[in-house]
């Protein structure tokens, strides 16, 4: 295991032990995040092996695939890079395994034959009598609970390659304490809004974290708080403000490239904190909705049209500009979005549940976050990276702006934290830390821990110092504080205390039965069966096994089916295997409309 901070130099340590394989006459295989696979880091590796390097991802033809794995078959291509699926390339006299980034849920195949390409590569490795690097600046506890067992070698890379580059001052922005800066938003602080206007001020570059997609993350209604969510799924739907544009201004040399052309700061949607309490009468006579008495106030925009002289009541207390009917058209040409299925449709006037026209968006997607800092600071380029805007080549073109300094505000999601090298970034926004955390699986602080640490690690390399502004009402988080003082040897010795304490992997092997079935009773009683089976068993009843459930899975409803599910969970791995073997003996005797998954050491968990 590679244990090197970010910035350290991991990639030429893959790169000078590729040499030394390939010296020895020995092939070697590189395996990436499919969303880490760019062209630069591709460049990196050609630059050094030229074309005796197959590079191998999702976009291939097959033909292109075939002609590849052809040529390493022969031996003309002794080099091998790509995701999860390149754990299968037929490399000749393999040496060398490189799992990068080996932390990543990625590497681990959900559909189909299920299998973690990391443990796959730890094997391969065995069996060819090659070695095999597991990189990351935050392994998996999975790894690390190998090296302390002493099945793993740990090598260490504890400082960032360019002497002068220190690691990132990463200050903590507890939002229970900070109201909103100058734009209303509580999410876009004072202390945040400040180091925005510095960094711009010093000519140097930003990111703005969120990894919410969309416009606003969800639509409620102000009167009976119902949430609208997916029909097909138990999923709030997400509204996406998207292609509509308004007319573009004069195109700017250089950003043709970039998608989506920026609107006139002016004429971007208002978002006014607390606006819809100030429509006069339509509000103050509904029954407090839970969305309202709960939690601290959030910026809302109302989706039905203002009642008349709404905006003259309103103008003198808003910090912007009043409603204007352009805002209203930029709504009503969104659609909300499931991000879980492919439903789309037109925002509603009316709540599906009391029909009162008193829907508000709510919450802070990129989409509007871009629009918001697009607003207040007009004077800056402001650019976005997330799966919406992002299709292969422009997330390079992106990229490329950032890098060419065409861009000085770069909003996006995780997209954004993966190893691109931007140089000029000295100042790392965390918009919201929370909501990573607070995912129902046992992992979440382990993944949110990475995610904080990959993010800040955008901030100040080579020779310009980084600051880094996590925004959270959880300061004291563990995830949280560990990423802040950039400990994450502490980090890992405290989560690994939590799991063994509660017994989870890596102290403990799951395997989540999970099942389907369009109708709620059917796929209740499927799950209720299993279950009986797996408590049943010899190894249920010696308690070698626990029979955790069977209980609905935090999504309980996916494209229209319902889903429950069991978990299993046991010390060892044999009496596990044994269970698991009793349920799938019976599995055949369910509904024929429910569909079982077995997953053994599982990865996603909802
Ligand atoms: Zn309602
Ligand atoms: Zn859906």
């Amino acid at each position: 295991m590679l244990f090197g901070v970010t910035g350290s130099g991991k990639t030429e340590v893959y790169l000078r032990a590729i040499a030394t394989c390939l010296a020895q006459q020995r092939g070697a295989l590189v395996m990436v995040p499919e969303i880490a696979l760019t062209p630069q880091v591709v460049a990196r590796f050609r630059a050094r092996f030229g074309d005796a390097l197959a590079v191998l991802h999702s976009g291939l033809s097959d033909a292109d695939r075939h002609a590849m794995w052809s040529s390493l078959r022969r031996g003309d291509v002794r080099v091998a890079i790509g995701a999860r699926s390149a754990l299968f390339a037929p490399v000749p006299d393999l040496g060398l395994i490189i799992v990068d980034e080996e932390h990543d849920g990625s590497f681990k195949q959900e559909e189909g034959v299920r299998y973690h390409a990391r443990d796959m590569a730890l094997l391969r490795a065995q069996r060819a009598g090659a070695v095999c690097v597991l990189g990351s600046a935050t392994p998996s506890l999975e790894s690390v609970a190998l090296v302390r067992r002493g099945k793993l070698t740990e090598l260490r890379l504890p400082e960032r390659a360019h002497r002068e580059a220190s690691l990132p001052d990463v200050q903590l922005v507890d939002l229970r304490k900070f109201g909103a800066g100058p734009t209303g938003d509580k999410l876009i602080s004072l202390p945040l809004h400040r180091a925005i206007e510095q960094a711009l001020a010093a000519k140097d570059q930003i990111i703005l974290f969120l990894n919410r997609r969309g416009f606003a993350p969800s639509v409620v209604c102000d009167a009976c708080g119902t949430v609208e969510t997916c029909a097909q799924c138990s999923v709030a739907l997400t509204y996406h403000r998207g292609r509509f544009r308004l007319p573009p201004p004069a195109p700017r040399a250089g950003l043709d490239d970039l998608p989506r052309p920026k609107s006139p700061p002016q004429r971007a949607p208002k978002l006014a904190r607390g606006e819809t309490a100030e429509l006069p009468g339509l509000l103050s006579a509904m029954t407090p909705s839970p969305a309202a008495t709960h939690g601290p106030p959030r910026p809302r925009i109302p989706v039905s049209p203002p009642a008349s002289g709404a905006h003259d009541a309103r103008s003198p207390h808003s910090p912007h500009s009043p409603h204007s009917l352009e805002e209203d058209t930029v709504l009503r040409g969104g659609r909300l979005r499931c991000h879980y299925c492919d439903y789309s449709g037109p925002l509603p006037e009316r709540c599906s549940t009391c029909n009162a026209p008193a829907l508000v968006l709510e919450g802070l997607g990129t989409e509007r976050l871009e629009a918001l800092i697009a607003e207040s600071f007009p004077e800056a380029r402001v650019g976005r990276l997330d799966r919406d805007v992002a299709g292969a080549d422009k997330t390079e073109a992106i990229l490329a702006s950032m890098r060419s300094g065409e861009i000085d505000i770069l909003v996006g999601t995780q997209m954004v934290t993966k190893g691109h090298d931007l140089p000029s970034v000295t100042l790392v926004g965390v918009v919201n830390a929370d909501a990573a955390l607070s995912i129902p699986d046992f992992r979440a602080a382990e993944r949110g821990f990475q995610l904080l640490v990959q993010v800040a690690g955008r901030a100040g390399r080579r020779d310009r110092p980084g600051k880094v502004l996590i925004q959270t009402r959880n300061p004291g988080h563990p995830a949280v504080s560990f990423a802040a003082a950039h400990d994450v040897e502490g980090f890992l010795t405290r989560e690994l205390a939590d799991r063994e304490e509660v017994g989870y992997p890596p102290f403990a092997r799951l395997a989540l039965i999970r099942v389907d079935a369009p109708d709620e009773q059917v796929a209740r009683d499927a799950i209720g069966k299993l279950a009986a089976q797996a408590r049943t068993s010899p190894e249920g009843l010696a308690r070698r096994v626990d029979v955790l459930g069977p209980s609905a899975a935090p999504i309980a409803k996916l494209r229209g089916r319902f889903r429950f599910r069991v978990l299993l969970r046991a010390a060892e791995r044999g009496p596990l295997r044994a269970a698991v073997a009793a349920v799938m003996a019976v599995k055949d005797d369910v509904d024929r409309s429910v569909r079982v998954v077995i997953d053994i050491d599982p990865v996603a968990m909802l």
